[in-house]
């Protein structure tokens, strides 16, 4: 199997594959049967959550030859142009991009002639927010009288730097980051329908590494098959996202707690032979930190995790202080900061762990190991 080839077989066509964002895949719908579609859409977001995924849908719903719904067929001419990116009438401009200034200027200079394949021409302006003024301001006069036939569909992910003009003309969604069950549950339904051999726990760590994007988990998903060989274990996984010791993370926590400091250095002096990455371990150190304190308020705040994960949180939320929880947090933070200045990026991470145990608050008539 080719590298990236999943990624864009399993690119959603029609609404109802599209992952998650149910309240923007609920509006649209209804809007297409309806006939009462709006003319200029703002989509926000941070990157990869489907903004222009859902626009080329959008763009094969209006423009399907079987007639406007929003059930495209996937089978004529025009929506197979969409799939194969060489339709007309779908513009997509990256406003971020330089080089593409002046095709903007002159794409919107020709907003108000016809289509020419399909029904409807579909703007896609991505990172809206950057088009130069003379840009923007086509844009603004266009979006104050739109040709019947232009459905303008535009994406940022910094709202707050566009006009009040423009966000009063444009019907705004927010689309929301994909939580990583979501992403690992679409992970798992493409490798089982493609016969990949899988570990589940591989597909938890892909689907935290794309960090709320689908697109990203699926490339990833794709490296993982090609490193792997054909089937997706954890360890090679692992390996692959250079994330290796954060499966220790929990254990050395929960030495911090007790005040084990011999046991600590003797688990990082393990970690060490695996050569991780010491600024994700913190980094890791942190989020497990996190959904600690989270679980002493609330035990549903770490549903999302995996079984595995919710059995760790739990065991250290029952033996950490919620006030040495904010303090190893804090530790953790600064020594994340501070990592890069120091000239050895271990004896950084165990001055970190030896800190936390420094200022843990110890027990009645406990003795601290290695003191
Ligand atoms: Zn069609």
């Amino acid at each position: 199997m080719n590298q990236q080839v999943l990624a864009r077989k399993w690119r959603p066509t029609t609404f109802d594959q599209l992952i998650g964002q149910e309240h923007v895949r609920k509006a649209l719908t209804h809007a297409l049967n309806t006939g009462r579609l709006h003319h200029a859409y703002l989509f926000t977001g941070t990157r990869g959550v489907g903004k222009t995924t859902i626009a080329r849908i959008l763009a094969r719903c209006l423009n399907c030859e079987t007639g406007v719904s929003a059930t495209p067929c996937g089978e004529c001419r025009n929506c197979q142009a969409i799939s194969d990116n060489r339709f007309v009438d779908l513009l997509e401009v990256d406003a971020a991009s330089r080089t593409k200034v002046d095709d903007t200027r002159e794409l919107l200079e020709n907003v108000s002639y016809a289509p020419s394949q399909g029904r409807y021409k579909v703007y896609l302006i991505d990172e809206v927010h950057m088009l130069t003024t003379h840009s923007f301001n086509a844009l603004l006069k266009t979006l104050e009288e739109p040709p019947e036939h232009v459905v303008f569909l535009l994406a940022t992910t910094d709202p707050q730097k566009l006009l009040p003009t423009v966000l009063s003309r444009c019907l705004q969604f927010h689309l929301r980051d994909l939580g990583p069950d979501l992403i690992e549950s679409h992970l798992e339904h493409v490798l089982s329908e493609e016969q990949v051999t899988f570990e589940k726990d591989a597909l938890w760590h892909l689907a935290k590494a794309g960090r709320g994007s689908v697109r990203d988990a699926m490339t990833l998903l794709d490296q993982a098959i090609a490193h792997g060989e054909g089937t997706v274990s954890a360890d090679n996984v692992i390996e692959m996202l250079g994330t290796q010791g954060v499966s220790e993370i929990p254990q050395l926590l929960s030495d911090i707690a007790a005040g084990q400091a011999t046991d600590a250095l003797s688990r990082i002096s393990d970690l060490a032979r695996e050569t991780p990455d010491w600024m994700a371990l913190i980094s890791g150190m942190q989020s497990l930190l996190h959904h600690v304190a989270i679980a002493q308020v609330t035990d549903q705040g770490i549903n999302h995790l995996s079984p595995g994960e919710q059995k760790a949180v739990r065991e250290l939320a029952a033996v950490m202080s919620p006030e040495f929880l904010q303090l190893a947090y804090q530790f953790a933070l600064t020594g994340y900061r501070d990592l890069p200045m120091a000239s050895d990026a271990r004896s950084a991470f165990e001055m970190l762990v030896l800190r936390m145990i420094a200022f843990r608050p110890a027990r009645a008539g406990e003795v601290i190991s290695g003191s």
